[in-house]
């Protein structure tokens, strides 16, 4: 079953993700700052990695950077996850290179319909 990567620093959030997640067969990797979410990355190859905006030790936008500036981590398929749902901060969040975004409040059945659209996607990795 795939394993997907939660990067995010609210706790509430995490523990609904986790449970989502798990609730559907995946198996999950958890990391509350991104520089952690990062190691875990390189460490695990995840099959996605779900990206909080704001962390504290910095962006998830500086993160993806990060991530795509690996070799061990660049492919991986990464979805922003953010309270930020402006269409200007969507647009910003997308026009960065994540492979999708899902807003804050998570709205269940979409959030686990684009989880399961992005593993599909990742499958030809
Ligand atoms: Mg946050």
């Amino acid at each position: 079953m795939s394993l997907i990567l939660v990067v995010e620093d609210d706790e509430k959030n995490l523990k609904l993700v986790r449970h989502l997640l798990q609730f559907k067969g995946y198996r999950t990797l958890e990391a509350m700052t991104a520089g952690a979410g990062i190691e875990l990355a390189k460490a695990h190859h995840p099959d996605l990695i779900l990206m909080d905006i704001q962390l504290p030790d910095m962006d998830g936008i500086t993160a993806l950077k990060q991530l795509r500036a690996a070799p061990e981590t660049k492919d991986i398929r990464v979805m922003a996850v953010s309270a930020s749902v402006m269409p200007e901060d969507r647009s910003r969040i997308l026009a960065a290179g994540f492979d999708g975004f899902q807003g804050k409040p998570i709205k269940l059945n979409e959030f686990l319909e684009a989880v399961a659209a992005m593993l599909v996607k990742s499958e030809g990795h």
